[in-house]
């Protein structure tokens, strides 16, 4: 493990040689970055289909499409939000200057999950190269293909010093958590994102975390069932479930469950054919682990539609369950695959309590004609960010901060949040040497007489 010591301290000696910082050497390693991602897009749409069964349709648009969209963004804004932001002074500091300097934190680890194993790797490493960091990254050992292809494709274009990827499963994970990075960037479960806070803790380390937890899709009688029912199972069931921000269960108002369900069911005829298991658009359970958890919720409640399963494949059809309750055990944790339980209410106020109740969830669905209703909504529950009569949409806007509150994350990142995510807001006064006040200093007579007419 003294490898992991020996890179971190190779990357703290060239970050203090400044090079990282400049705009021209950020903006050329971006586009290296944009360049390599697009030389290698058939090894990466092959990894992904290795790893996860993904269809090159949901690769793109998820991964590789997702990553050239944040590079074109951040190179467009990146002069702007490097120049330094010149702000008022209050009266007290008159004759001076202020101005706030955002500087790259040093080096910066990142951790990245396994269900978006290429995106959730590089999405935060256009954040630390914009902001001018050097990078440790160390990509999930869940998804090897990806990881291996991931190593290879930086070592290609980076050197060590600057960028370097560190393959491996916890004990990697643990040793690096001992290292004194300047900023720590995690996404991945609550659990081990308690862990990483915990050992950041120790050597005080900022850190973003970006985690999960269970997302409510709710629907209320008078939303748009067609679309509802359209956009609900797109964002469920795309990557077969597995994705932080998919609805992890529906809340229905009891009138409309019936019509509902009705047209989910023919939505997902429409999306993946009679036979889900054999679709090539259809994602597979990464691990025999989590196909086995996944399988056992099965017996939870009833299965309305779906349920088939085939773990040589490790694949689990679109599943929706009604009959479940709080207590059953789908309803204890993040369900992270292609089971949506289906829970009805009758008034808004108990769905509003419900999900208080529990752990802040890192996004929320609420389907509804009324805005009245959405702003209650919105007001009422904390939860990291969301959409109206929509799933999913708000993580692909570079203009919108992603990121949790509470348990589901602390921090936000793309677009200018990235930017703001990998750098600190460093406040610089520049004092004028033309003049002094006296009154500031303790030995003014009447100082404090008139610093109390200014301040009060
Ligand atoms: P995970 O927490 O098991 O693993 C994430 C990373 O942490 C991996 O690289 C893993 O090697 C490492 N790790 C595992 N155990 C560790 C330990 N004891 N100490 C240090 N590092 C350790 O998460 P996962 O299963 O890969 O991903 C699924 C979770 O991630 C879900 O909860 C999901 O909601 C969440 N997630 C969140 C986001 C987001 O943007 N908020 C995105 C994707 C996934």
């Amino acid at each position: 493990m003294e490898h992991i010591a020996n890179k971190v301290s190779l990357q703290k000696e060239y970050f203090y040689t400044g090079e990282t910082k400049s705009y021209s050497f950020r903006k050329k390693q971006l586009e290296t970055l944009r360049d390599v991602i697009k030389e290698y897009e058939p090894e990466i749409l092959q990894a992904l289909k290795d790893d996860l069964h993904k269809s090159e349709w949901e690769a793109y648009t998820t991964e590789i499409g997702f990553l050239l969209e944040e590079i074109k963004f951040t190179l467009k804004h990146l002069k702007e939000w490097m120049t330094p932001e010149k702000v008022k002074s209050p009266v007290t500091h008159f004759g001076s200057k202020s101005v706030i300097h955002r500087e790259p934190f040093g080096v910066t680890l990142i951790i990245a999950p396994w269900n978006y194993p290429f995106q959730l790797q590089l999405a935060p490493l256009i954040g630390a190269i914009a902001s001018g960091n050097c990078a440790v990254l160390k990509p999930s050992e869940l998804t090897p293909a990806v990881s291996t292809l991931i190593s290879k494709m930086i070592r290609e274009v980076f050197p060590e010093k600057y960028i370097v990827v560190i393959e491996g499963s916890v004990e990697t994970s643990t040793e690096l958590l001992k290292q004194p990075f300047d900023h720590i960037f995690f996404t991945g479960s609550v659990a081990v994102g308690k862990i990483v806070m915990e050992a950041a803790a120790k050597q005080l380390i900022p850190v973003t975390l970006e985690l999960g937890g269970k997302s409510p899709a709710i629907v209320d009688k008078d939303a748009n069932l067609a679309l509802a029912a359209k956009r609900i199972m797109w964002g469920k069931f795309t990557n077969a479930g597995q994705t932080c921000i998919a609805p992890d269960y529906l809340y229905v108002h009891s009138d409309v469950k019936l019509a509902l369900i009705e047209q989910m069911n023919n939505v997902l005829i429409e999306f993946y054919g009679e036979d889900p298991l054999s679709d090539e658009k259809y994602g597979h359970i990464v691990s025999d682990r989590h196909f086995d958890r996944l399988k056992r919720f099965l017996a939870d409640g009833d299965v309305l539609i779906g349920g088939q399963h085939k773990a040589s494949d490790r694949v689990i059809a679109p599943t929706i369950m009604d009959n479940i309750s709080w207590e059953d055990p789908v309803m204890q944790e993040e369900i992270f695959g292609p089971i949506l339980p289906v829970l009805e209410f009758t008034e808004l106020e108990t769905v509003i309590n419900e999900v208080r109740r529990r752990p802040k969830p890192l996004a929320l669905y609420f389907f509804s004609e009324s805005e009245e209703k959405q702003d209650e909504i919105t007001s009422a529950i904390s939860f990291g960010g969301g959409c109206m009569n929509d799933t999913f949409m708000h993580i692909v806007s570079p203009y919108l901060p992603f990121g949790g509150v509470g348990s589901s994350g602390t921090g936000s990142y793309h677009g200018k949040a990235s930017f703001q995510a990998f750098s600190h807001e460093k406040s610089i006064v520049k004092q004028t040497t033309k003049f002094d006040f006296a009154f500031r200093y303790p030995s003014a007579k009447n100082g404090l007489k008139i610093i109390k007419k200014i301040m009060g």
